[in-house]
């Protein structure tokens, strides 16, 4: 590896003090930030503040004085800036695959004579069965789900579909789906759109508002930072606010909660999605891990996560003992989100081989070995050791040793 190059690389680089606001170990190159983002030091520190003072010594009053009661909002608006949406679309709560649910009830119900969910079938899983629990639960007469492949997504829309509910980037092989054009098609067939913004949230820039997005839901445990089961977000476009509802109808998203009225009352806008009482250790956590990107340009971000992925494949392509390494994610940049996946009969042993020496990356079944790329922590002197240490281990076929053959719970 050339390293001054690559030392070079890091000093130019306009992110590279972002990495001191991270707590990583010292041992590890960490590429799976796409599945859990690294720990920014502000959040442990909030944390231990909320702790100690809020909920220790301030108590119940915390939801006033503290403004607890104002985080979803709050953090949905400091997520709306990171996704292109004006105020007042965002709310911060639950977990995607809840939050899809919301959503996808409330885009059901507004197509009255149209019951079709369209989905790449490459979908993630949770995606899709969540669907599958609207059909149980609503009946095969009111919702069905439809697969295609994700190059026929274009061909398929027509005038029976009522929702195309579809992830920006997918989680296997990172492709990159063009939200604009489709959305537009979508539009043009009189179909509501929802996209999951799990894997391109924080790690590219996104247009919600300008693609015309009916529907979003992301994800704030992975390039969001906000640690392990994070609560996720939603969006609402404003020109639907006067129609939606939803049917997880709890207290929280009630006009006035501490009326303790008889009879729901929703309450105006995207605030009607919320449900129950909001986790606030967790949503601290979360709102200090958003307050990183303050400073911080998507589009630059963008383009070190291209640069490094680029990197990664240059210098993989010049080994020859890793060429039985597969990309599975497109080789265009511009089509990709923030990962690169690559099949191997051996992935699994190989991932755990490189867990081993330090590098953390991850495995999907059934052979994909997937690398996240996340700009504010990572260098590129990070990526020329990376791909040492794989040459190493694939190369002298070290990952064939009975070690790493163990299957865990958690892949
Ligand atoms: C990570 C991810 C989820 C996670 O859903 P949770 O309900 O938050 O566990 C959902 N959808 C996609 C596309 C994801 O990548």
């Amino acid at each position: 590896m050339n390293y001054p190059q690559l030392v070079e690389l890091d000093e130019r680089d306009p992110l590279a003090s972002k990495r001191q606001e991270f707590s990583l170990p010292h041992d590890t190159i960490y590429l799976d930030g796409n599945s859990l983002g690294a720990l920014p030091y502000a959040v442990a520190a909030r944390v231990q503040g909320v702790l100690n003072q809020q909920w220790g010594k301030d108590l119940i009053k915390s939801w006033n004085k503290h403004q607890w009661i104002d985080l979803p909002s709050q953090i949905g608006e400091q997520i709306a800036g990171l996704i292109g949406a004006a105020p007042g679309q965002v709310i911060c709560c639950d977990s995607t695959s809840i939050n899809l649910f919301k959503v996808l009830s409330s885009a059901l119900s507004m197509q009255s004579h149209r019951k079709i969910v369209l989905s790449q079938n490459s979908n993630f899983p949770t995606d899709l069965y969540m669907v599958e629990g609207l059909v149980t639960f609503l009946g095969e007469q009111h919702v069905e789900l439809q697969l295609v492949d994700e190059q026929q997504i274009e061909q398929a829309l027509n005038e029976d579909i009522a929702v195309l509910m579809l992830t920006q980037v997918n989680f296997r092989s990172g492709k990159l789906l063009d939200m604009q054009k489709i959305t537009r098609l979508a539009h043009a067939k009189g179909i509501l759109v929802v996209w999951d913004l799990a894997h391109s949230a924080g790690a590219l820039p996104i247009e919600l508002d300008a693609c015309e997005v009916d529907f979003a839901v992301g994800c704030g445990y992975k390039y969001l930072n906000g640690g392990p089961g994070a609560p996720a977000f939603l969006y609402v476009a404003q020109r639907h606010h006067a129609e939606v509802q939803q049917p997880l109808t709890g207290w929280m998203g009630h006009s006035n909660p501490f009326k303790f009225e008889a009879g729901y009352q929703p309450a105006k806008g995207v605030a009607q999605y919320l449900t129950g009482t909001p986790a606030i250790l967790s949503m601290c956590a979360l709102d200090a891990a958003l307050a990183v990107f303050a400073d911080v340009d998507m589009h630059q971000v963008r383009t070190k996560s291209i640069a490094l992925s680029e990197l990664f494949i240059e210098l993989l392509e010049r080994q020859p003992g890793l060429s039985e390494l597969t990309l599975i994610s497109p080789r265009d940049a511009s089509c990709r989100g923030s990962q690169l996946a690559f099949t191997h009969p051996h992935a699994h042993a190989i991932c755990q081989a490189l867990i081993d020496r330090g590098v953390i990356a991850d495995f999907r079944a059934p052979n994909v070995l997937r690398f996240g790329f996340t700009p504010l922590y990572l260098r590129y002197v990070d990526i020329g050791r990376t791909i040492e240490i794989l040459d190493e281990l694939v190369g002298g076929e070290i990952y064939r040793q009975a070690q790493y053959k163990l299957k865990q719970k958690v892949t």
